[in-house]
């Protein structure tokens, strides 16, 4: 049997990992740069946690979890998301009781059962930060600020951040009641999911894909036209705040987020290069989910991003990740005894910080110099036999051609200060 990887996954390549790291290394350092700190949960959680968490009605529970039972009989999922999970931790580890907002960021490989297609993997990775602690709007502002920030730090230019409020408990309930009197009539023309939804949680019928529905609720009341007065001072200084960060935004009023919990800010940021699939990052507020977790009443906000699709995202605008340093250098031997000294001297040019190598396959000397130019290495060090008696060696630089001899003795300290 042909091994190959399950569908709707990945391999992450030597020759392309580096575009990892350089988006790890930037987002963390822009958490870093708003006060964020990391947390790590584990690849798996109790099944309930997701139930109660990411909701009955969503399609993540409804179809698209990754659930087993373990030898010991218990209902393990995992992670389609990062929110519950980090909720969870925060609750368990009582980090309500610290000093509040805790700001939190994480990167996670996440699981879901989908149709694989471009930008849309069954195990992919995500970004996310969540706040806990406080319901001013200017945090749900900040956070809308780190996602930009984090973009504009990548160049990625074109994005479209669009803005919703889904409302609060009350006034959610009140829209509801104004909902399902207008859909009423309509219902029984909805398809069998709508139907479903309109019993559990109508707003969910603004989200529904399919096209006659679509078309069959074009008018359908919106929350943004039905919130309370709070909601509405709360949406007003949300954009307020992403005015005085020179955010850009458009009101959407059919963003949707449609858990009982999800209050408030609901946000995307969009591309239009990558096709379909073009929501990089989705997030907003969940005043009610930490105490729907068994926490206490304690608001929280946040967001998600997909990590396969912001590379997509740098693919399509042409932008270039920053390829990484070459390696310093590589050491070419010929001979028993040559080859020794090599060892050596590798040794202490690695203890200097530098990248360094050698050959491993007893290639000849022209072979070693091609091998140290595929590798890309800066300098290359020949070690000759007559040259160790005189305690020296050469350097040639890769670039130039130029070659110079440098003593044995405090060789690491030599070559640092030549590649610096
Ligand atoms: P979509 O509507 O595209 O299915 P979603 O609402 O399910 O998105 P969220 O749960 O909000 O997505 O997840 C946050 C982000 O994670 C998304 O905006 C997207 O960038 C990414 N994402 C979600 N599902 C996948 C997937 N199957 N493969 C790759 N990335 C994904
Ligand atoms: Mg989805």
């Amino acid at each position: 049997m042909k091994m190959k990887a399950p569908r709707g996954t990945k391999d992450v390549l030597p020759k392309d990992v580096y575009k990892w790291h350089y988006l790890e290394d930037t987002f963390r350092e822009t958490c870093k740069n708003f006060g964020y700190n990391e947390i790590r949960t584990p690849i798996f959680e109790h099944t309930e946690l997701f139930k109660r968490g990411v909701g009955e009605t969503t399609d993540i529970v409804q179809k698209e979890m990754y659930s087993f039972e373990d030898n010991g009989g218990r209902d393990i999922t995992l992670k389609p998301e990062g929110t519950a999970p980090v909720v969870r931790a925060f609750i368990e580890h009582k980090l309500y009781a610290d000093a509040q907002p805790t700001k939190l960021y994480y990167a996670t490989p996440c699981f879901r059962y989908e149709r694989p297609q471009a930008g849309r993997l069954r195990a992919f990775h995500q970004f996310g930060i969540e706040v806990f602690g406080t319901t001013n709007p200017q945090i749900d502002a900040e956070i809308i600020g780190v996602a930009m920030d984090f973009f504009s730090r990548l160049h990625i230019k074109n994005l479209e951040l669009r803005i919703n409020s889904v409302g609060c408990k009350k006034c959610r309930s009140d829209y509801n009641e104004v909902l399902k009197k207008y859909l009423s009539t309509k219902v029984e023309k909805l398809c069998n999911t709508c139907n479903d939804r309109y019993e559990r949680n109508p707003m969910r019928i603004i989200d529904c894909k399919n096209e006659k529905c679509k078309e069959e609720v074009s008018d359908i009341p919106l929350m943004i036209d039905h919130l309370c007065e709070e909601c509405s001072n709360d949406f007003n200084q949300l954009k307020e705040s992403l005015n005085l960060m020179d955010i850009g935004f458009i009101v959407d009023p059919k963003i949707v987020r449609g858990l009982d919990y999800y209050t408030k800010t609901a946000f995307e940021i969009i591309s239009n290069e990558i096709g379909s699939q073009s929501t990089v990052c989705g997030g907003g507020r969940y005043d009610g989910l930490i105490e729907q977790l068994g926490g206490p009443s304690m608001p929280g906000i946040g967001f998600g991003m997909g990590i396969e699709r912001l590379l997509l995202t740098l693919e399509n605008n042409n932008i270039e990740i920053p390829k990484p340093d070459k390696l310093d250098v590589f050491i070419v031997s010929l001979g028993e005894k040559s080859n020794r000294e090599s060892v050596k001297i590798l040794k202490s040019i690695r203890e200097e910080n530098l990248s360094a190598d050698k050959d491993y396959l007893e290639r000849s000397m022209k072979a070693q110099f091609k091998y140290a130019n595929k590798r890309n290495a800066r300098f290359c060090i020949v070690i000759g036999e007559n040259e160790i008696e005189k305690g020296v060696v050469t350097l040639k630089n890769m670039e130039t051609g130029d070659q110079t001899e440098i003593s044995i003795d405090n060789i690491g300290q030599e070559i640092k200060n030549i590649c610096k």
